[in-house]
């Protein structure tokens, strides 16, 4: 049995979190590899190690005095040290890294430093090997992740390591360079050297039980969802669901492996399974609801549209060239709504509209703005009847107008979308029906 754990930055926040994580650890010896975060928050007002690494670059890109910004981040790592009582000296590395700011070695290379201490720590703690990511997780020439070189390298590397010590968020440009993933990349990490190893299991721990059915800002103590599926989560992380990095399921998913999220506070709890696909029915119909606010509509009308083959095409062409994405394109016999993000539009409308006059000659175009989208998520909902007549008697009922609504044949998602002041509201009335009711 092999398992590849990753620690997000609460986990490792201090010695204390360090002293759990090592328990938990310790405790399974099929818990094989180890892929930290930086230091993350100890208290809700406290900054992470990566923010503090980022302005403390940017103050020395600047050529302003960083000594004292770099002082905080060497004592938030020797306070760990100090807390676990370990015999080691970073300060060599310090040395480096300072000198590497002072020559300008680039903003990633700057954020990755986080893990990278962070990993020296957790493999002296753990008497583990530690492996450099920039040694074994591979960027192209495009700058997209490398996983063909990437697999191999560390699957030949791993082989030789029975335990080890990764970190996360990083790895090697073509060029030689350090470069990071997106924020909150170490879960993509997690995947990379989950898929490396064939593991049995991908145990992701975190500071929450597992993914909720919805937001906690919005409703109080959301059940936890017990299993969820790649696609599903998929649909919920893209429309802002946040425990997981969205692209931490792509390398996963051809394997099939499981990704376990856990709590290093709880560890007791079972958390969220994410798996390719289950027999085990969602609790409630739904498996989960997400949404974001911020959209615009395009609204397309032109009389006999629905015979000029080819309209779509054109229309979806003028947004490519403006290198804007579209979210949703309902249609209708001679209407064609493109739903985009508000603040990429805004900087491209009129260039949009220009186009689109000159595409397709349309007989009006109409914008709205302050549009959200609610993603109501379930592989429960396939093949049941009453799904969408629940969701909308319950929006009725609160009195909330629908502007958009968008479901594929795939059955696994219904999308809403409502006017931003109507959001909380939405995502409320669909809890209740579905969960609330059945509690
Ligand atoms: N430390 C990085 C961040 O704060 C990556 C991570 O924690 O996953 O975004």
């Amino acid at each position: 049995m092999k398992k590849v754990v990753k620690f997000g930055g609460s986990s490792l926040a201090s010695a204390e979190q360090f002293q759990k994580v090592g328990e938990i650890i310790r405790e399974d010896k099929s818990r094989r590899y180890v892929v930290p975060s930086a230091p993350g928050k100890r208290y809700p007002e406290d900054v992470k190690v990566t923010d503090m690494l980022y302005d403390c670059y940017h103050a020395a890109e600047e050529g302003k005095s960083f000594s004292s910004k770099f002082k905080r981040i060497r004592e938030r790592y020797q306070e760990i040290i100090d807390g676990l009582h370990l015999d080691l000296s970073l300060e060599e590395e310090f040395r480096l890294i300072e000198q590497n700011f002072r020559e300008k070695a680039g903003e990633d290379y700057a954020a990755s430093r986080g893990e990278y201490l962070n990993g020296i720590i957790m493999a002296c703690y753990l008497q583990m090997e530690f492996i450099d990511a920039a040694e074994v997780i591979f960027f192209d020439e495009e700058g997209a992740f490398d996983a063909e070189k990437t697999n191999k390298c560390l699957a030949e590397r791993l082989d030789q390591a029975e335990y080890a010590v990764i970190p996360g968020f990083y790895g090697k440009s073509a060029n030689g360079t350090i470069k990071t993933f997106s924020r909150g990349g170490s879960d993509i990490t997690g995947s990379i050297v989950a898929r490396a190893v064939n593991a049995d299991i991908y145990e992701n721990w975190t500071d929450v039980s597992g993914f909720l059915v919805t937001d906690p800002r919005i409703i109080k103590d959301p059940e936890t969802i017990g299993t969820i599926t790649y696609k599903e989560l998929r649909e919920l992380s893209y429309m802002g669901a946040t425990v997981l990095h969205a692209d931490a399921i792509l390398p996963l998913r051809s394997a099939g492996i499981p990704i376990n999220i856990r709590n290093t506070n709880r560890p007791k709890d079972k958390g969220t399974m994410i798996v390719e696909s289950t027999c085990s029915k969602p609790k409630y119909t739904i498996t989960g609801i997400a949404g974001k606010k911020g959209f615009a509509s395009i609204n397309i009308e032109k009389d006999m549209m629905n015979s000029e083959i080819g309209f779509g095409r054109k229309v979806l062409q003028v947004f490519e060239e403006n290198g804007l994405s579209f979210e949703h394109v309902p249609s209708g016999i001679d209407t064609l709504t493109v739903f985009v993000h508000q603040d990429e539009f805004q900087e491209k409308e009129q260039s949009v509209i220009a186009g689109l006059h000159r595409a397709v000659n349309p007989d009006t175009i109409e914008l709205e703005s302050d549009l959200a989208l609610i993603a109501v998520v379930g592989r429960g909902m396939k093949r049941t009847r009453g799904t969408a007549g629940r969701i909308f008697s319950a929006l009725a009922h609160a009195h909330v107008n629908v502007k958009m609504i968008d479901q594929g044949s795939s059955e696994l998602n219904i999308i809403i979308g409502v006017e931003n002041r109507d959001f909380e509201a939405a995502i409320k009335a669909i809890y209740d029906i579905f969960v609330t009711v059945s509690l």
